[in-house]
């Protein structure tokens, strides 16, 4: 998502708050909450011989009538009102912890401090799933748009000092790149690209790719392009048992999964975010295969299912046991 248009969703709140405020908020893991067993923001899940957790950075109540493009505004209060929902819609931001052997994979790290009173509780769902920031190794980053590069940087500083950033090429050449202030990037999108992924950058610790790729063992590296120039998948394997992160390839639940051909305001290329989102849906529809996504509901896992030419999300049974 991008922020300004989560702060038109929102009314314009997060104007009103004072930066400060986020900071206090989003500080480093307490020795107290690191000594709880679980919460309300972490979901503990097994992929192969991978222990792999959702972590919640939190939600946000997100007005999908502006958002959403290329359906009738009475067509998306049915599709809430299906799920007995209704506009601004509460959505998860969800970012995903692997812990692989000596490494520690963290897939996108939530808003930080960058969404006002919303997100931001990324640090306090990892110190529950008993892990600190200076423990991760690596992120994978699906994307360089503010609620999932924001969690990056604290005040200037690197929330993950000892982690490599693995982000598509396309996003580094597009978000970081004053020129293309010309070209369609927004001063404010490119001021906190370099507040958060500019540090690592600066410290020698972003190593993009460009092609689909093995980045570390098990773990591939999709290009995706289309919500953004570098947006990427992530499949990791373990003992014959995959994962696939997705990133933003889907938005708003209830109304793109019977509609996949409807776009959000937040795609950067609104055709190819939709050609991309077509036939990734037609590739994995069917074939079984584990999803995490960014924005639904968490733990935003499921599983996904054709139905003509819409698409059903399967979420994953709850489970609560060793
Ligand atoms: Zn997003």
């Amino acid at each position: 998502m991008k922020p300004h248009m989560l702060v038109l969703a929102a009314g314009l709140l997060f104007a009103a708050i004072p930066a400060g405020h986020a900071a206090d908020t989003a500080a480093q893991p307490t020795p107290q909450s690191a000594t709880q067993p679980s919460s309300a923001g972490v979901y503990r899940f097994a992929v192969g011989d991978l222990r792999v957790a959702a972590l919640s950075d939190g939600t946000l109540p997100l007005g999908i009538k502006p958002l959403v493009k290329g359906l009738p505004p009475e067509r998306i209060d049915a599709l809430l009102a299906e799920r007995f929902e209704r506009d601004p819609l509460e959505t998860s931001i969800n970012a995903f912890l692997i812990e692989a052997g000596p490494r520690l994979l963290l897939v996108d790290t939530g808003a930080g401090q960058l969404f006002g009173p919303y997100g931001g509780k990324l640090p306090a769902s990892l110190a529950a799933a008993g892990y600190r920031p200076d423990q991760v190794t690596d992120i994978l980053l699906t994307h360089i748009h503010t609620d999932h590069s924001g969690g990056l940087a604290l005040d200037g500083r690197m929330v993950f000092p000892n982690a490599t950033v693995h982000v598509g090429q396309a996003d580094v050449d597009f978000f970081l790149d004053r020129g293309n202030l010309a070209r369609g990037l927004q001063a404010r999108h490119y001021d906190e690209a370099v507040a958060t992924v500019g540090l690592y950058l600066k410290a020698g610790k972003v190593k993009p790719f460009a092609e689909q790729s093995e980045i570390l063992p098990g773990v591939t590296a999709i290009p995706t392009p289309g919500h953004t120039p570098g947006h990427a998948f992530y499949r990791v394997a373990s003992r014959g048992e995959t994962i696939e992160f997705w990133g933003d390839i889907i938005h708003v639940g209830p109304v793109q999964f019977p509609h996949p051909e409807a776009t959000v305001a937040f795609d950067i290329d609104q055709d190819a975010a939709r050609a991309q989102r077509l036939k990734r849906f037609a590739e994995e529809a069917g074939s079984g295969q584990l999803t995490a996504a960014a924005h639904l509901g968490f733990p935003g896992l499921g599983r996904l299912r054709r139905d003509d030419d819409a698409y059903r999300w399967v979420p994953v049974e709850y489970r609560n046991r060793e």
